[in-house]
This record gives C-alpha cells, structure tokens and sequence, in this order.
C-alpha cells in the first residue's frame, strides 16, 4: 500500500496545534511509517511553489490550522482545499476563530490605529502604517492584505472534517489520524477527535445546587478541590462546551474550562449557551442586586466568546 501523503500548515494561530501534532510523542515515528509528509513549512523548508506545482488533489489530507485574517491565509485556504483530498480544520482557530477571532469585536482601523499609534510603547510620529506594496533600492516589497475580519476555514473553503480544541488533546490528534490511516472516517462534515456531550457530562466534581451571590475570577479565591467550579462562582464554561478533551483543565488542571473544545452538538452559539447557564444561577430577584452580581464580570465577551465569537450569532456584532 502508498503511504498516505499529508499535509500541515498554519495560518492565523498562535502555532500551539502545530506543537500538538508533535504532543503524539513517538506515535509520530508511526505516522512518519505511514505517511509522507508533503508539506509542513513549521518543520520542513518546503515553499508554496512546490504546492502550487503538485497536481489537483495530490495531498490525501491536510490538517489545516489557524484561522483566515489576511489575504495569504485566504490564498493558502483555497491552495490547500485545491490541492487536498480530505481537508481537515484542526484546532479552535480554523473551527471557530478563537482568540484571533475575537478582532472582530473591532474593524481593521481601529486594530492598526492601537497597535501602530496608541499602544504606550508605541513611537510612530508619522503614523507609518503597513502598506501592500513598498519600493526599495532592491525592488518592491509586498506583505498580505489584513482583512477587516477574522473567518472560519469553513467559511473560505469546503471542509471535510472538524477536529476542535485549542490545542485538540494528543489522543484525540492521534484517533483522528488512526482513522484516517485505516479508511475509517465518519461522514463528511463531522467532528473528529471530540464527544457529542457538554464537559459537565465528564466532569468529576461534584455537583449539587448552584446558586451564587458572586462571580469570582480565577485568582480570587482557592476553590474547593472536589466541588463544581461554577457553584463556587468561578465561570467555567463546561456547560457550554463539547466533551471529548477529557476535562483536562477541570479534573487534571484544577481549572475551569475555558470553551476550547466550542458549542456541544445542536448549540448555535456558545457564549449564549453560556451566558444562559451563568444567568440561571444568580441567586436573587431583585434587578439591582443581579445587575451588580453580573457587572462584577470582568470582559464578558471574552469570556463568553473567547473561541466562538467568529461562528456565533454575535459574530457579525462589533463594539469598535
Ligand atoms: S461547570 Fe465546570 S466544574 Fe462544574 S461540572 Fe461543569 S465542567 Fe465541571
Ligand atoms: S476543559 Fe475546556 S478549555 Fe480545557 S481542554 Fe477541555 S474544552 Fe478546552
């Protein structure tokens, strides 16, 4: 049998997936035996003409994370789809948008007007901004468009499947290339590597009623070892985000969860599942009180949106 030709490649994201690809330890000596690696520029000196050169659907699969910001992202987004069997949107960024994804929240100006003039550190009396095409002595000079928003894969290029988390954990990464090794993918379209319950329905703390008269952020106090996160006031996303990471943080970390794994099955929108779950335990009636229970959340929307906020209904939404 030919070994299965893959590809990686990382567009908008901080590279944490491309680490967690290398999380499978020595199983990668494994998918080394099984696959040729085309292309993975984080690893191996390859250079886009030689993808641009390979026949269409040359590749079997590419895991493709990060999500689309700039006009490279977006012409790598439709190379890579072009050029791919099975293409794979691996990590939070390429499913939803995650932290970059929360840009959204303000237009393009507003991000080049902070980084490049207001930031403190910044000294730029002219107000120098990228510009697409500079010339130099040596020639011109080109850098990407930055687009004014933050997209999904699935919202540039037809996606084959979905592997969500921010990294996806190592077993998930490495069920999700034992499947594709041995033929044995799900439907088009599905989730790869992750539950189809919330992080609750794994969660080991127990739980009794939740009802709290204070939001706290993480730091604030020392919680409990065994008990619910979210009954001691700490916002812990866990109802509002599918299962399948193993509750790492939660259990293992001592942690709340944060979302990374998105929506469970059949939840449009993450930060109002969320957002749902944390109004149904202020414990009081009077409007002032609640008001001053909720204002105590320090960045409600990075909170609620920190990975959904691209694929949600607010995504459209912007405060700057
Ligand atoms: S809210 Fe968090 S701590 Fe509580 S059960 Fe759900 S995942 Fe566990
Ligand atoms: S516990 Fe939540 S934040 Fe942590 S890995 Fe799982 S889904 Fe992601």
């Amino acid at each position: 049998m030919s070994k299965l030709k893959i590809a990686l490649y990382w567009a908008a994201s901080c590279g944490g997936c491309e680490i967690a690809v290398l999380d499978i330890k020595e199983k990668i000596l494994d998918v080394a035996a099984a696959c040729d690696i085309l292309f993975w520029p984080v690893a191996l000196d390859f250079k886009y003409k030689d993808v641009e050169a390979m026949p269409d659907k040359h590749i079997d699969v590419c895991f493709f994370n990060g999500a689309i910001r700039t006009s490279e992202n977006e012409h790598m987004a439709k190379l890579m789809r072009q050029k791919s069997k099975i293409l794979i949107a691996y990590g939070s960024c390429a499913n939803e948008g995650c932290i970059p994804g929360l840009a959204n929240l303000y237009s393009r100006q507003s991000l080049l007007d902070r980084v490049y003039s207001e930031t403190p550190s910044t000294d730029n009396p002219n107000g120098t901004r990228p510009q697409l095409k500079v010339k130099v002595p040596e020639g011109e000079l080109t850098l990407p468009e930055f687009y004014d928003r933050v997209k999904t894969l699935a919202q540039t290029v037809d996606v084959d499947y979905f592997v969500p988390g921010c990294p996806p954990v190592a077993d998930k990464t490495w069920a999700a290339l034992e499947a594709i090794v041995t033929g044995n993918l799900p439907p088009k379209g599905s989730v790869v590597g992750a539950g189809d319950k919330t992080c609750c329905d794994e969660c080991d703390r127990k739980r009794e009623e939740k009802k709290i008269k204070k939001f706290y952020r993480f730091w604030e106090i020392i919680p409990e070892e065994e008990k619910c996160l979210l009954e001691q006031g700490i916002i812990c996303a866990g109802p509002a985000t599918r299962s399948g990471c193993g509750t790492v943080c939660v259990n293992k970390g001592k942690m709340p969860c944060r979302g990374c794994y998105g929506p469970p099955p059949g939840v449009i929108d993450q930060g109002a599942k969320l957002l749902s779950a944390l109004g149904s335990i202020v414990d009081s009636n009077d409007p002032d009180e609640i008001q001053k229970i909720v204002g105590e959340i320090v960045d409600p929307a990075g909170y609620l949106y920190r990975f959904g906020l691209v694929n949600s209904l607010l995504g459209q939404a912007r405060t700057k």
